[in-house]
C-alpha cells in the first residue's frame, strides 16, 4: 500500500472550522495520503510514517477548489461582444444564443477537443472537482450530446435545457417546456446529477422553472437554480421551495430572499467572474455571510458573461470587491462548492476525504488574493495522484 506524507507545510487549511476560524488552519502541519484518500492531518511534529514524503518548504496547502458552476461544452467564441460590452453596450440574456447556434454546428470531436482544454486549465489553476451544464444545444439531441459529452468529464454534469427559448420557440414557450419537461429531459437525465434553470426576466418565469424542476426531481435529478441575477426576480424563494442544493447569481436580493436561504439547506453560489466580465454590481456577500447563509463562490466560466476558469481570480474578487475575507474566500471556493453539489467527500483536508489538495507557491492561501493574476499554483493532487 502507497502512503504519501507532505509535509514541512507552513500553512495547512483543512477546512475543519474551530471557533474563529473556519478555514481549520494549521501550521507547521503534514497530511499523510493513503492511495485515494487522505489518512491524517496534523502537525508535522506528530506525523505517522509513510513511503515516501513531500517536503512542502514551508509554503502553503488547501483543499483542491470546487468549482460548482460551469458552462463548457460549447461552440464559438463571443469576444466581439466582450469588447462591445466595454465599450458600454449593456449586457442581454440573449447572447446565449449565438453560443447555441456555434455549438449545434460544432461536431462531437471538437467539443471534446474543447472541454478536454478545459479541463486541464482547471486543474493547473487547482480546480479538482467541478460542475459542466448543458444549455447551448436546446434540441433534444444536442443537449443530450452536451450531458453526454461533459460526463466523460465530470460526474456533477447539470441538465440546463432550460438556459434560454431557442428562438424557433419563441412563439411556442409552452411547447419548449413541455419539450424539457418531457423528450429533453429523458435523454439528458441518465447522463445528468443535476437539473437546472435559468429563472429570470428575458429566460424563464418561476412558473416555468418550477415545472421544469420537478419534472426533474421526478427523475431522480436534482435541483438548482441561476436567479437574481439581473433584477429582484423569484429565483432565490424558488430554489428554497424545491430545496434545491444552491442558487447561483443573488446579486439583487430583497430581505425576504435573505430570510429564506438563512432558514434553508440551499447554498448561495456567487459568481464575482459575471460582474467583473460584465461590469455589473456585485453581490452583497457580507450581508448574506452576516445572515449566516452558507455562501459559495464559482466561476460560472462560458463564453458570455464570465470566461475565466480561474477560482484563485474568484477568491481575488471576492475579497476585494465583496468584502470576503481571505478566509470567508478560501473557503466558499473549496468547502462552500462541495456544499453547493452536496458532496461531504470533497473541500476538506481531514481523514477519509478525497486526497484532493493543491500546495501553493506561497507561505499563507493570502496570496490567492494579495497576488491576483500570478500563477501560484504549484503541485495539485486529485484522488492522491499528481496531476
Ligand atoms: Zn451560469
Amino acid at each position: 500500500m502507497t502512503t504519501t506524507l507532505i509535509t514541512n507545510i507552513g500553512e495547512l487549511t483543512t477546512n475543519v472550522g474551530v471557533p474563529g476560524d473556519v478555514c481549520g488552519t494549521i501550521h507547521a502541519a503534514a497530511v499523510l495520503i493513503d492511495d485515494d484518500r487522505i489518512a491524517w492531518a496534523g502537525a508535522a511534529a506528530d506525523a505517522p510514517s509513510a513511503s515516501a514524503t513531500v517536503d512542502a518548504g514551508g509554503r502553503a496547502v488547501i483543499p483542491g477548489f470546487v468549482d460548482s458552476h460551469t458552462h463548457l461544452v460549447f461552440g464559438g467564441d463571443r469576444a466581439d461582444e466582450f469588447e462591445a460590452r466595454m465599450s458600454g453596450t449593456p449586457y442581454a440574456a440573449g447572447g446565449i444564443r449565438r453560443t447555441v447556434a456555434a455549438t449545434r454546428a460544432a461536431t462531437d470531436a471538437e467539443l471534446r477537443e474543447r472541454l478536454a482544454g478545459f479541463v486541464a486549465e482547471l486543474h493547473g489553476q487547482g480546480t479538482t472537482t467541478f460542475e459542466v451544464k448543458t444549455g447551448y444545444g436546446l434540441t433534444v439531441d444536442d443537449e443530450a450530446r452536451l450531458a453526454r459529452l461533459a460526463a466523460e468529464v465530470t460526474d456533477e454534469v447539470t441538465f440546463l435545457g432550460a438556459h434560454v427559448l431557442p428562438t424557433e420557440y419563441t412563439d411556442r414557450r409552452d411547447q419548449y417546456v413541455d419539450l424539457v419537461c418531457g423528450e429533453m429531459l429523458a435523454a439528458c437525465a441518465p447522463h445528468s446529477r443535476w437539473i437546472d434553470v435559468f429563472c429570470e426576466t428575458g429566460a424563464f418565469t418561476s412558473g416555468e422553472a418550477r415545472r421544469i424542476l420537478d419534472a426533474g426531481k421526478a427523475r431522480g435529478l436534482r435541483a438548482r437554480v441561476h436567479g437574481n441575477q439581473l433584477g429582484h426576480g423569484e429565483g432565490v424563494r424558488l430554489a428554497v421551495a424545491v430545496d434545491a442544493a444552491s442558487v447561483d447569481h443573488c446579486t439583487y436580493l430583497d430581505d425576504e430572499d435573505v430570510a429564506a436561504l438563512a432558514a434553508s439547506d440551499t447554498v448561495a453560489t456567487l459568481l464575482p467572474g459575471v460582474e467583473f466580465s460584465t461590469r455589473q454590481p456585485y453581490p452583497d456577500a457580507r450581508r448574506l455571510l452576516d445572515a449566516r447563509v452558507t455562501v459559495a463562490l464559482a466561476s460560472d466560466c462560458n463564453p458570455g458573461s464570465s470566461f475565466t476558469s480561474s477560482m484563485p481570480l474568484m477568491v481575488a474578487l471576492a475579497v476585494r470587491e465583496m468584502n470576503m475575507t481571505v478566509t470567508e474566500a478560501v473557503w466558499a471556493a473549496t468547502a462552500g462548492g462541495a456544499r453547493a453539489l452536496r458532496r461531504d467527500d470533497i473541500g476538506a483536508i481531514a481523514p477519509g476525504m478525497r486526497a484532493d489538495l493543491v500546495l501553493l507557491d506561497a507561505p499563507t492561501r493570502i496570496h490567492l488574493a494579495y497576488r491576483p493574476g500570478v500563477p501560484l499554483v504549484r503541485t495539485v493532487w486529485k484522488d492522491g495522484v499528481v496531476l
